[in-house]
């Protein structure tokens, strides 16, 4: 189940926004490609079997926590727990948090005073802490918050059963260790909530950046990668099973490497003793080789570690989607240093100029930014807008700065820019993108693109819809097709969020 707002350019057109809490929350839900942090909450579906136990999970923020929600519900299944969609009818009721913004943080604990309700009426019902939120506050999530029963950090998962079996025996329970090695490589997903066409395999976990606002090197530990023939078999499996589409997911694709091991170290050491090493192109073009009907999709690509290699290897294969998404989150020197991006302004400019030198004028390209960063002058928020226009992003996932306790910002640099003027700056970043998106997606109307069918519009049942190459949802008239088929569709028109066309034979 998926929460959507409707589309945020109609409200933006109608003028229905007035509140910038309720834009943001729009701009979260309606830029909702699958792998970004997105207002979204998945819920499981009903699969439990008679006399099973019941569990339900409910996930928020990135397509990583929705991934790692699979894993989870591949554990309990063999744990004789079945998924079910109604959490009053749940023995275990998981909640896989994000605790990327302070907003994401306050939704959880809204939600978990909504649960106490429900634990009222069945005292026998266990609730669990997944995902970021709990590997950020540890025990200290069960004296703030009396109903969790069960708090679990994201590289703990496998220790679930044993932890629930803790809490049926009456006790409390936590696991928040973080691992070096921990990929669950082994670890076949069940799939929720699938439209059994697209589907997203995590190749790697962790973050060694250390971007100064960033809490995922903090709660989701170390990078590692995860062996290229799990990935395989995992693509191999899906495409068998009639899937048409993988993301390959992690926090920074470009660096994957494997070397025999996933530890990062040791991976590191085995190149520098000239062992063979598998990087990111290598992996891409190895589930690009799986069948050329599989089209294959990644992110997030870090602009300090996207290679022309990459490029080269995506501009080889037609099944390589031509999109990449590569947040910037500032356009400005002085604050690009204070984040600790560790590239300039204009080392991004030389990487979108790469992307349109090997890939064309028509790759998709999309960013994340942040307004109101620490210190961050009016003019140094004019260079994100400056930069924003020289790189004409196709969309983007916009954030006002939230303070995130222990990190390097947040022991560093005071979070001095007053919440109107972070707001403002953001609504500039907002307005200015929509127009971008709209200007950018007029490019595409007159021409014909391969669209992969992913089911009904939102909108009428009568409209199919899918993606083209570079990302955008192109919806046309239903004919007789079926999700999973690619389709040629003649755009005739466009808004800042959809192309509308028709199927051409
Ligand atoms: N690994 C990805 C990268 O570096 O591009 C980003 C992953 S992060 C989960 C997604 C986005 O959340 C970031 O790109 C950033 O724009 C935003 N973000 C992270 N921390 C934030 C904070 N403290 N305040 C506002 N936005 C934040
Ligand atoms: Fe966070 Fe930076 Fe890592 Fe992305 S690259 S997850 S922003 S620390």
């Amino acid at each position: 189940m998926w929460l959507i707002l409707p589309n945020f350019t109609e409200y933006m057109q109608e003028g229905l926004i007035t509140d910038i809490e309720l834009l943001e929350q729009v701009n979260e839900h309606t830029q909702g490609h699958e792998h970004r942090p997105s207002g979204e909450i998945r819920t499981t579906a009903e699969n439990a079997l008679a006399g099973q136990r019941k569990l339900y999970i409910e996930s928020y923020g990135c397509q990583m926590n929705f991934s790692d929600s699979e894993i989870v519900a591949s554990i309990m299944q063999k744990h004789g727990f079945g998924t079910t969609a109604r959490p009053e009818e749940a023995d275990l009721v998981l909640l896989n948090t994000c605790a990327i913004r302070d907003k994401a943080e306050q939704t959880i604990r809204h939600r978990l005073g909504e649960l106490n309700g429900l634990k009222k009426r069945n005292p026998e019902m266990t609730i669990g802490v997944l995902g970021c939120m709990a590997e950020r506050l540890k025990a200290k999530l069960l004296e703030e918050e009396k109903i969790v029963d069960l708090v679990v950090g994201p590289d703990a998962y496998r220790d679930l059963p044993r932890l629930v079996g803790e809490v049926d025996s009456g006790a409390r329970a936590v696991n928040v260790l973080l691992s070096r090695e921990e990929t669950y490589a082994d670890i076949t997903p069940v799939r929720l909530e699938s439209n059994g066409v697209t589907a997203f395999i995590s190749i790697m976990r962790g973050c060694d950046n250390m971007c100064s606002f960033c809490v995922v090197p903090f709660t989701r530990g170390r990078e590692r990668s995860r062996d290229p023939q799990s990935i395989i078999a995992e693509a191999q499996d899906l495409f068998n099973k009639g899937f048409r589409e993988v993301t390959l997911l992690g926090q920074n694709v470009d660096s994957y490497k494997w070397a025999g091991q996933a530890n990062k170290k040791e991976t590191d050491r085995a190149q520098a003793e000239g062992k063979p090493v598998i990087d990111f192109a290598d992996l891409l073009e190895m589930v690009a080789l799986i069948h050329p009907d599989l089209r294959v999709r990644f992110s997030t690509s870090h602009p300090k570690d996207m290679t022309d290699k990459v490029l080269h290897t995506m501009a080889k294969y037609d099944n390589i989607c031509k999109y990449i998404h590569l947040p910037v989150q500032s356009g400005n020197n002085r604050v690009l240093q204070l984040m600790n991006r560790t590239y300039d302004r204009e080392w991004y400019i030389g990487r979108i100029d790469a992307i349109r030198r090997i890939l064309g004028e028509d790759c998709g390209i999309s960013s994340d930014m942040i307004a109101g960063f620490c210190t961050e002058t009016e003019e140094e928020h004019q260079d994100t807008l400056t930069l924003m226009q020289y790189a004409k992003f196709d969309f983007s996932y916009m954030f006002y700065y939230s303070e995130r306790p222990g990190t390097l910002a947040a022991r560093k640099y005071a979070d001095d820019i007053p919440l109107e003027v972070k707001k403002r700056r953001l609504n500039e970043i907002i307005a200015l993108q929509r127009d971008l998106s709209y200007e950018r997606n007029q490019r595409d109307v007159g021409k014909i693109h391969r669209v992969l069918i992913e089911g009904a519009s939102k909108r009428s049942a009568d409209f199919l819809q899918g993606r083209n190459t570079a990302n955008k949802v192109v919806v046309f008239p239903r004919g007789s097709y079926q999700k999973g088929q690619y389709v040629n569709v003649l755009v005739h028109s466009a808004t800042a969020a959809t192309l509308l066309g028709e199927v051409v034979e």
